[in-house]
């Protein structure tokens, strides 16, 4: 049997402290499930900068691009804050992610019944959610050109000056985000709702006709709806349940993930993937990273929540390695926990208890996976 490769980045702040947990859910699937892992383990961030003086090296890079998959921590933190910009520490994700080329970020917004009183939002309104965001991550207005700041020699506008950016999509980056959405929505409930702006915005225009062709050519099988992205907006925070699949642009999807992200509580509780095109053995380009930061505040206080990360794995179990059943039990075993009323500091209500260090937390997962 082939090992799974995986290449770890833990990074700065809490980074390692919560992928320490991610280590033991690893090992417990090695032990009891047959799986077989191939992990290693560089710097990225902060880490790296210190120890190369730039925040991603080459060697780095290439084993990132050699790998199934790439597990993230987190990268940041004051000491790096006022470094060259060429040289911060968020510099090594952006390069992971632009040659990695992963232009699907997947959002998942799910609602675990014991946190549901942490959103914002009614308990009946989020019990239960479970929809995923597909946002494009490679083009779009963050990356479209003509951009910047230009003089503007106007004489009706005061202060002459006019700043640019470009929303540009080509066909081909719209395709290959909708294939994406398409897939994975065959592995959940077959629904997608493409959502852009086709009302007032041309590329809006192409992003529709061009999520229909890709439907009705390679996915008549998964129902396909479109809805304008300010309508989605409200929908998200009205009735969330209605969705599956939503697949969007950078700019929409930017925004309209941290939306979701919010219905179910806290940033400890959120991972994510970017997904790239599929190697020559079928697996896409993967990088997995929990959505929090490396929040300096609570580092080396054993406060963090490692669940957002222990999460983003069980995305790689299912993703990387079609091994959905295994995501389903780990993402379960968070469940059960959550259920006992086991909390990390960041989870604790109005109601108060005594809050469960991070390796703590690690080791219940592994004990509710054990015990299933
Ligand atoms: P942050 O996500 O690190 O923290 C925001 C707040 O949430 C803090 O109060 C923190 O204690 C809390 N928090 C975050 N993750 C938690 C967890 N797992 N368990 C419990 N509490 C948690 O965001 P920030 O404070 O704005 O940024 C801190 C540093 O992280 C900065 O250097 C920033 O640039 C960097 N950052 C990195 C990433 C990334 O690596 N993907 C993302 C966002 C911010």
């Amino acid at each position: 049997m082939t090992a799974y490769s995986l290449l770890i980045l833990p990074g700065d702040g809490i980074g390692p402290e919560v992928m320490a947990e991610v280590r033991k859910v690893i090992d417990w699937f090695q032990a009891n499930r047959g799986m077989q892992f191939d992990v290693s383990e560089d710097l990225v961030g902060g880490a790296a900068y210190d120890a190369h003086g730039t925040p991603l090296t080459d060697a780095t890079m290439a084993r990132a691009q050699a790998v199934d998959a790439v597990l993230l921590g987190a990268v940041g933190g004051p000491a790096y804050d006022n470094l060259d910009f060429s040289v911060k520490p968020e510099r090594g994700l952006l390069r992971l992610r632009k040659e990695m080329d992963l232009f699907a970020n997947l959002r998942p917004a799910q609602c675990f019944d014991a946190l549901a009183d942490f959103s914002s939002l009614k308990r009946e309104v989020v019990a239960g959610l479970d929809i995923l965001i597909v946002r494009e991550l490679t083009s779009g207005v963050y990356f479209g050109t003509p951009r910047g700041i230009q003089a503007d020699d106007n004489p009706d506008n005061e202060g002459g000056r006019v700043g640019i950016n470009t929303q540009r999509y080509t066909s081909g980056e719209i395709r290959r985000v909708a294939r994406a959405a398409f897939e994975l929505a065959r592995k959940r409930s077959s629904r997608v709702c493409s959502m852009e702006k086709a009302n007032v915005m041309e590329s809006g225009i192409l992003w529709r006709e061009e999520v229909q062709w890709v439907h009705d050519h390679e996915y008549p099988d998964v129902e396909l709806t479109h809805m304008y992205a300010d309508n989605g907006a409200m929908q998200l925070v009205r009735r969330p349940q209605q969705f599956d699949v939503i697949v969007t642009d950078n700019l929409f999807g930017d925004i309209l993930s941290d939306a979701a992200a919010m219905l179910t509580g806290s940033l400890g509780m959120l991972p994510s993937a970017s997904l790239g095109a599929p190697a020559a053995n079928g697996r896409p380009k993967a990088m997995y990273e929990p959505v929090h930061g490396s929040a300096p505040d609570i580092a080396g206080k054993a406060l963090a929540n490692p669940i957002a990360c222990i999460l983003s794995f069980a995305m790689a179990l299912r993703y990387s390695w079609n091994e959905g059943a295994a995501a389903d039990d780990l993402e379960r075993a968070v469940e059960t926990v959550l259920a006992q009323g086991v909390r990390t500091a960041d989870l604790m209500g109005p109601e108060g208890g005594t809050p469960i260090t991070t390796s703590e937390m690690g080791d219940r997962i592994v004990a509710a996976l054990a015990a299933a």
